[in-house]
């Protein structure tokens, strides 16, 4: 059953009457440009198929009441919030991602969401997989708020992305994610058939067409279920350790060292920083090389960039963990055009392409691979590039 009718049926079930509307954002792929977002640099993601759907209602007395569908298709109700009382933190939990939205909203005052809320939640982004299931419910969430206040969001991309933006404050500030602005971007501004071309520092976007069925070959997201914990330590240093590169370069962000200027840049830099460098230099440089190929429908021809981002993502960002690796190698062993690892990384999906013929192929190499092992089985599905979030009904 899709999202729409899971959040529609437990709405139901639980207020005995319609909804006003029903609201979905996706959950999102990066084809490549990994930990170059809060570098300033580029990106490339698309929306997956994967969905969070919100169906809604106004309330009158300021509060909200928050669902979730879980996955035997009960809602389980978080603790009722007032839209006045909400202040960074609290709730915690999965209710903090809706309060955070509302929090950002309630302050910003783009529109008046005091009267507060009925919202009902249903998703099959998998959560804590890389797949960005927290920016799906906050985009879904800040459309459905906005919506019901009368502000509802068209098709222009300034105004998504000014949506994405609400939806990272309220994951950065109110959740306590020190994520960046790649995953709420990609919800909200992704199109059907398209990657997304995003430079984050000047927010200059493009949607470059992506038709791999064209050229035979699909697109493989495989899920290791390790579970990232993106608040963990790991990704706040890395974070920290490119900013403290950038202040020693005296550059603004590491998206203005040039693949030029690299040699000297890791000539100069203490010798922890210098890896962290050659990645975010040579990622952005990767990022616009898949864009020039896809420009010219040479999708194959992206594969081997995607296999040389896991090997920095690796070895020079050292983000990835045994069951990516094994997951990359399985894939490329079984005849992969690339591979890498996606997202924070310690755990989440990683990302294949491969030719029609053979995924069934890679499928079994991969699944093969972590069997044997004290692994989860991996979950595997082919993804292609869906529409951003939107009004559903
Ligand atoms: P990712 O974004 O990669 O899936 P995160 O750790 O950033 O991983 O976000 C996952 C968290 O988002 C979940 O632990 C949960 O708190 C929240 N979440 C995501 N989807 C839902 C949902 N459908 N219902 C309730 N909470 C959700
Ligand atoms: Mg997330």
């Amino acid at each position: 059953m899709s999202t729409i009718h899971r959040a529609l049926d437990a709405f139901r079930e639980l207020y005995g009457r319609e909804p006003q509307g029903v609201w979905s954002a996706p959950g999102r792929a990066n084809l490549i440009g990994e930990h170059t977002d809060y570098n300033d640099g580029f990106v490339l993601p698309f929306a997956l198929p994967h969905r969070t759907s919100v169906a809604a209602t106004r309330r009158t007395d300021g509060r909200i009441l928050v669902s979730t569908v879980g996955d035997d298709g009960r809602p389980q109700q978080a603790e009722p919030f007032a839209v006045a009382d909400l202040r960074p933190g609290s709730p915690s939990g999965w209710a903090g991602y809706p309060a955070g939205v509302a929090w950002v909203l309630r302050d910003i005052g783009v529109a008046d969401i005091s009267a507060g809320a009925e919202l009902v939640i249903a998703g099959n982004v998998p959560a804590g997989a890389g797949l960005s299931s927290s920016a799906a419910l906050e985009c879904a969430i800040a459309l459905a708020l906005l919506g019901l206040a009368g502000h509802e969001i068209g098709a222009g991309y300034a105004e998504r992305a000014q949506v994405a933006e609400w939806s990272h404050q309220a994951e950065n500030r109110f959740v306590g994610v020190p994520s960046g602005v790649l995953d709420q971007t990609a919800s909200m501004c992704c199109t059907e058939a398209n990657v997304l071309f995003l430079d984050v520092r000047s927010g200059a976007a493009e949607q470059v067409p992506f038709d791999a069925a064209a050229e035979g070959l699909e697109v493989l997201i495989i899920d290791t279920r390790v579970n990232h914990a993106l608040g963990d330590s790991e990704y706040g240093d890395r974070r920290r350790g490119c900013e403290r590169a950038a202040e020693l370069l005296g550059v603004p962000a590491l998206r203005d060292v040039s693949t030029e200027d690299l040699p000297g840049a890791l000539a100069t830099l203490p010798s922890e920083l210098g890896p962290l460098v050659r990645h975010a230099v040579t990622e952005n440089a990767r990022v616009l090389d898949a864009v020039d190929l896809l420009r010219a429908s040479k999708l194959a021809e992206v594969g081997p960039l995607l296999t040389l981002s896991h090997q920095s993502l690796r070895d020079d960002y050292r983000v990835s963990c045994v069951e990516l690796d094994v997951a990359v190698d399985a894939a490329l062993a079984a005849g992969a055009l690339g591979a890498r690892m996606m997202g924070g990384g310690f755990g989440g999906s990683a990302i294949a392409l491969v030719s029609e013929e053979l995924r069934p192929e890679v499928e079994r190499q991969v699944t093969a691979a972590f069997v044997g092992r004290s692994f989860t089985q991996p979950r595997l599905f082919t993804a292609i590039p869906s529409a951003g979030a939107g009004r559903d009904q």
